[in-house]
Order: C-alpha cells, then structure tokens, then sequence
C-alpha cells in the first residue's frame, strides 16, 4: 500500500476538547510546533455539551468567595481523596482562565452591573458558574477553537490515534492512527503526547456521553506503562432522561434545580429532605420553608438539599425508585414547572426546553420532567503530576477528564470545565518546555509501526468470530447492571469473570467489508480500550470496601476514613499486557496551612 503518511511536530495533542484545545495554545504560544488531533469534526466534543458552566471563585455574586472556599467545597465534594495541590490549584487559578477566555472573545451572561454572571450549583457554597444560559460548553469551544486555529495550529479531524508510539530505548516518540475516512494510516512524530481524549461513558448503556468517550487516552497511557488512578470513581449524573427509550441518559442539567427545580416521587414528596447525610447537615437546609428562602438570601439560610453533591442526589433518586415511588417510566420528578414562571424558565434554560418539547414532547414550562440517574463522568484517569500534569511516563502528558486526582471520588459540578483550563494550560507549557530542553529527539522505528498496523488490522484477519456490535452491547449491559451506582461484591465479581470472558472473545472478533469508513472496524479497536478500563473500573470498584463519593457498595455502606480515607487504587498494565493489576498508594499530604479549612468539620 505505499508508506504511510508521516508528519512531525514538538507537541501531539490528541482530543479537541477543552483541555486539549487549551493545551495546544498553550503549547504553541510557548514556541512548539504544535498539531491536534481529534476523533471526529473539530468542535465535536463533550466539552460542547457542558450547559451549566464553568466553576471559578470571582466572587462576582458573592464577595465572600474566593479559592479558600472553593478549594474546600472541591476536596469536600470528592470527600477528601482528590489531590490537594490539583484541588488547590484549579481553585486558584480558574478565575484567572475564565477572565482570559472572555478577553478571547467568549460572551458569558452578566450580573445587573455588568460583571460576569454566576449560578449556584451543587456543592458549591456560593454562586460559582460563569454561564452562556445552558450552552457554556458551546461558547468555550467556539472560543477556544477560535484562538486555536487563529494562531495556525494545525487539526487533524476524523483521525483516532490507536497507539502510542516509542524509539528503540523505550522514550515516546509519537503517535500511530487512522483516517476515519479513508482507513488509511499516519503517523506523528513527537517528542511530547498531550492525552485530551475525555470520557469513558460509552462502556455503560445509560450514559450522557456520546459514542467517541471509549476511555482510548486511559487505555493508551495504561499500555504506554502510565498508572490510572480513582478508576472506581464513576459519576452518575442524578438527572438523566429517561423517556423516551432512543434519549435514555442525556443530560438534563443541573442547573435546573440549581434555578430551583425540586425532585418529587410518585406520591408528590419532595424526598431529598428523607436523604441529607450527616457529613452535609450543617450546609442544608432541613424544611421547605428555608430551602425556597436560600434562593434569595444565601446567607441567613442553607442550601436546599437538591442541591447536594451529584453522589448523595443520584443515591436518593435510586432509593426511590426501588421503593416502588418511581415515575411511569421509572424515573422520578423534576418540577421547576410549579416553582418558576415560563418565562424564566425558557429564558434560563433554553436548550432544556426545546430538548423536552422536541424529544419527549414535554413542556417543561409546564409539567414535570422525568429523569433518572445516567452515568456521565469518570472520576479516574490517569496519574500525573499536578504541576506539569506530565503521567509516569516521560513526554506523555494528560489533562481534562482522562487524567486523575483532581476530583477525587467525585467531581463537583461545574469543576470540569475549569480542570480543562487550568491544567490544560500547564500542561501545554510544561510539554513545550519539556521539548524545548531535549538534546536528542525520539524517532519513530518502523518496527513501532509495523506493530501498530499489525493490531489495528487484527480484526481483518479472523473470519467467523464475534462482531465487534455484539461484544459492546454485552459490555455496556455487564458494566450497567453489574458495575453501576450501587455496587456488591458478588455482582464485581460477576463482571469481572464476564468482561474476561469478553476479552477472549474480542481477541476473536471479525469485522466485514474494507478500511474506507467502516464503523465496525472502528468499534472494533475502541474497544479494546473500552474492555480494559472496565476491568480497571470493576477490578477498583471490588478493591475499595466502603462507599465514597461515586462508589456505593450494597455490602460496605459506610465510608471508612480509618482503612480508606488515605489511600488511592493504582491500576497498572500486568506483565502479560493483557489486563490490570491494583496496588494501594498513600494519598499526598496536605500541607498543615491547608488543613486549617477542614477542622471545623
Ligand atoms: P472532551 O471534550 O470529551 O473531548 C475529547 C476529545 O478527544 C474529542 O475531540 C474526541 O474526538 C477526542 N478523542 C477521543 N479519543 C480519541 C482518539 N483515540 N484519537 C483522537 N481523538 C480522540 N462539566 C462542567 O464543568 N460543567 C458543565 O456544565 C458540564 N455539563 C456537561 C453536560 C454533558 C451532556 C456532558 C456529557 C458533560 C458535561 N460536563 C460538564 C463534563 C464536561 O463537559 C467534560 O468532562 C469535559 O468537557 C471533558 O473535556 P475534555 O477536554 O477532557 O474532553
């Protein structure tokens, strides 16, 4: 078939999201040549989806605000296991990225003197979000993708990177992917990887996110050597369509009960009052009386108990519905119908208002929605340092949600969006400097490429086995039933025979037809990615005897500060290659001067 197109650049990132677009300008402007990378058409993101905003201590409706408060509700919100000095320095430093973003160009709304608007979101003690309505995520990417192809980076869309590639001594030396297109091959050389590529989502059937978040950047460090960590930690957003069957698990943003919608059971209760834990007593208000008056004094009154972090909410929701107090189609009530006029709604919430009116012919101005939990967020990823964000291994960076640590056992809302910025930023300078210093450049072996075309064309070469469709479908129904909001023993144990199983299977797998566009070939590689971080989420997930934060065990409720309170789940590559091993780590100690904001509690 001729050579393989080979290009050459200091910086590869790969994802277009909203930390690799952030990283790659933050890379260029430090003087790299720099390229990104992406799945699919430029824009395409998850980042695109955001609705509620972006988490930043400006103080702009709240002067008592600033990162102190925000770095503690972050570290309470993932109680207690995120990495201190990630948690402090995007609490930092997110004001400072959000004031740049609007000096590039992007448009937030704005409070009635004129500064940037701010909305209340769970876990977050004071008005937070810079907000564009319930399209944040939109505007942050027109922005940043703007700036990026302003400054002349370059974009490789509709291309997926299969492998990482290395020199003859073991350092990273590139990238190995696809067209999408034409299934033809390419290579770029790079001294410096920066992993942006999102979610992991699409290994569980109800989901928020979208067919590309197959957990590929985990899947690539873990085979490049890197360490993933908190992988038991998986976000199930509380409210998630579930009606009709074809929308099952998009979002419906928070920001509806952040602008006061409530949650009700078939018997018209608003439960969450039934479900505030101990640890957030204090911070909620405990009738409905005071919890409607926090709407507009936040400051003689506590926070209405909808608003608790995603964790507790998506808990209680489930606890309903198992007691028999479910909605027709198995979800519970969400009203903001009765609370706010249709004005306000549709001028607050405009994306969810044409999204029930068109997809459920629902009118949110006017009945309740039903929703139900969706697994929307993956707490773990991999391991880097919070400075650089460089991982274990030497020139392979990660940022945005496929890197660790910064959320601990459970990501605030809103703390997305900023993670991107903040570290998307520092990883592009240290990558940039990182090349800058090198003496000798890595080069890609034609023996590193003839490996990475031998396992993509795998699949070509069996007849007669599974097809790729069908091993998903099993995967995501093992991962939902077995690995989900709440956990057991037993069930773990289950899934992780099963995804063995699938495994086998899957080194069996055949796919039709030729290399242009075919979808099957495609799934087929993702998911080999998409099986390996599942095992690493079970294997976590079976690992951690307590519950925390995203991870509910049936047969472990409690959290166990004593036995769990200091330690992270580190999943590694085991020695066939073939799947992980765990081992336990020490959390980083927090500086004493910190420790200061959690002595009350
Ligand atoms: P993404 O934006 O997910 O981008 C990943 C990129 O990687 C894509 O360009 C993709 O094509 C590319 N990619 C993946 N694999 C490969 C590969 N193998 N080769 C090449 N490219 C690859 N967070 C908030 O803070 N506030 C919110 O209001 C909010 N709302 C949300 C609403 C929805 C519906 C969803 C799904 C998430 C929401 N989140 C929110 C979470 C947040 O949007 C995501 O966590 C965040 O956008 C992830 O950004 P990222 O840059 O890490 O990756």
């Amino acid at each position: 078939e001729g050579g393989i197109e080979r290009h050459q650049y200091d910086v590869v990132v790969v994802g277009a999201g909203g930390a690799g677009l952030r990283a790659a300008i933050a890379a260029h402007e430090a003087g790299a040549e720099t390229a990104i990378v992406c799945k699919s058409l430029l824009g395409k993101a998850h980042t695109v989806m955001a609705e509620g905003g972006i988490a930043a201590a400006m103080g702009n409706r709240w002067p008592e605000d600033n990162w102190e408060v925000h770095f503690r509700d972050t570290m309470r919100g993932g109680k207690m296991l995120n990495h201190w000095r990630m948690a402090q320095l995007h609490a930092q430093e997110a004001p400072e990225r959000v004031m740049e973003l609007e000096d590039w160009g992007a448009l937030f709304d704005r409070t009635e003197d004129g500064l940037i608007s701010q909305r209340d979101f769970g876990g977050h003690k004071y008005a937070r979000l810079a907000h564009v309505g319930d399209r944040t995520g939109l505007e942050m990417i027109r922005t940043l993708q703007q700036r990026a192809v302003q400054v002349g980076i370059d974009v490789f869309m509709e291309c997926t990177v299969t492998d990482l590639l290395k020199d003859d001594a073991g350092a990273l030396s590139g990238v190995f992917g696809y067209w999408r297109e034409t299934g033809r091959f390419v290579t770029i050389e790079a001294p410096a990887v920066v992993l942006a590529t999102g979610g992991i989502g699409k290994s569980f059937k109800v989901t928020s996110n979208s067919w590309e978040y197959t957990g590929d950047g985990h899947a690539l460090a873990l085979r490049a050597g890197a360490s993933l960590i908190n992988m038991e930690f998986v976000q199930f957003h509380p409210t998630g369509m579930v009606w009709p069957p074809s929308v099952k698990g998009l979002l419906v943003t928070e920001s509806v009960r952040g602008d006061g919608g409530i949650l009700k059971n078939s018997e018209g209760k608003r439960f969450m009052f039934d479900y505030i834990p101990d640890f957030f007593k204090a911070e909620t208000a405990d009738t409905e009386e005071e919890a409607d008056r926090w709407y507009d004094d936040k400051k003689n009154n506590r926070r209405p108990p909808e608003l608790l972090p995603r964790d507790e909410v998506a808990r209680a929701i489930n606890s309903e519905i198992k007691a028999g107090r479910g909605s027709p189609h198995g979800g519970i009530y969400l009203d903001i119908a009765s609370r706010r006029d249709p004005d306000f709604i549709r001028k607050r919430l405009p994306s969810m208002y044409h999204q029930f009116k068109e997809l459920a012919d629902v009118d949110i101005t006017q009945e309740p929605m039903e929703i139900g939990p969706t697994c929307h967020y993956v707490m773990g990823g991999i391991e880097v340092d919070p400075d650089t964000e460089l991982s274990s291994v030497t020139g392979l960076y990660a940022v945005g949600e496929c890197s660790g640590g910064m959320h601990g056992s459970n990501r605030l809302g809103g703390n997305s969006l900023s993670d991107l910025l903040v570290f998307g930023r520092r990883a592009g300078e240290a990558a940039a400097a990182y090349v800058t210093g090198l003496a000798q450049r890595p080069v890609i072996t034609d023996e590193s490429v003839r490996a990475g075309e031998w396992s993509a064309l795998t699949p070509f070469q069996v007849e007669g086995g599974d097809n790729p469709y069908t091993i998903q479908q099993e995967l995501q129904q093992t991962m939902n039933d077995l690995v989900g909001i709440i956990r057991t023993a037993e069930e773990l144990e289950q899934a992780l025979v099963r995804i063995e199983e699938l495994k086998q299977r899957a080194q069996q797998m055949s796919v039709e037809g030729h290399r242009q566009y075919n979808p099957g070939w495609h799934l087929a590689l993702d998911l080999r990615n998409m099986l390996i971080v599942s095992e690493s989420i079970a294997k976590a997930a079976l690992a951690r005897q307590e519950s925390r934060g995203g991870h509910t065990r049936d047969d472990f409720p409690a959290t166990d500060h004593e036995a769990w309170g200091h330690k992270n789940l580190v999943v590694r590559l085991d020695e066939a290659g073939t799947g992980v091993t765990l081992a336990e780590q020490a959390l980083p100690e927090m500086p004493d001067e910190l420790k200061t904001y959690f002595e009350e509690t």
